[in-house]
């Protein structure tokens, strides 16, 4: 941790301690860019999870009274939902590559070709989205072994233990991410 932020993290550590330590899940999760939505006519490629931005693969953290923050447990913790998200994801991605692979020019009828490459622009920008989202994964666990996890990049304050478990790639305390969501709306109107 930079000396900078231990210094915003112990100016702030007073004003956390008073809140409650489990906020409501935020709202940002709503504001989310909703998945793409085939045109009409087009089906799904196989059924799959509808999204893949949250990952439930895991226990909550049984948090014990007094326990400090971003000890050797909860980074372990949050070291597994992780790596086991970064799996998921990464399996997925091969399963969209292989299916691609398996339907490629399998389609001589012009219909069914406009179809399938409909469903290949679709499975090419989830495929993009993956992506993206296991590079935030790998910076999360660049950040977890340098001891960096867990805190605000704007404020310093903890982040806390559900909201990680909420969004494990979280940057920002829920009052900043609040903050850039307003600021970001009065910029684009
Ligand atoms: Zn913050």
């Amino acid at each position: 941790m930079t000396v900078k932020k231990k210094a915003a993290v112990a100016a702030k550590s007073a004003k956390a301690a008073r809140r409650p330590a489990v906020k409501a899940i935020p709202k940002a999760s709503a504001a989310r860019k909703p998945a793409a939505k085939p045109a009409a006519g087009i089906r799904r490629p196989r059924s799959r999870p509808s999204s893949n931005d949250v990952f439930k693969g895991f226990t909550p953290y049984p948090l014990r009274k007094g326990e400090p923050y971003m000890n050797e447990r909860q980074r372990a913790h949050f070291r597994n939902i992780l790596l086991g998200w970064k799996k998921e994801l990464m399996e997925e991605v091969d399963r969209t590559v292989h299916h691609m692979q398996d339907e490629a020019a399998n389609f001589p009828d012009p219909n069914d070709r406009a179809t399938q490459e409909s469903e290949f622009s679709l499975e090419l920008r989830t495929r993009d989205r993956e992506r993206k989202l296991i590079k935030k994964i790998d910076e999360a666990i660049m950040s977890l072994e340098a001891g960096e996890y867990g805190y605000c990049d704007s404020c310093g304050v903890e982040i806390g233990i559900r909201r990680l478990e909420a969004r494990p790639t979280a940057t920002q305390c829920i009052d900043c991410k609040t903050l850039d969501e307003i600021r970001e709306k009065q910029m684009t109107g």
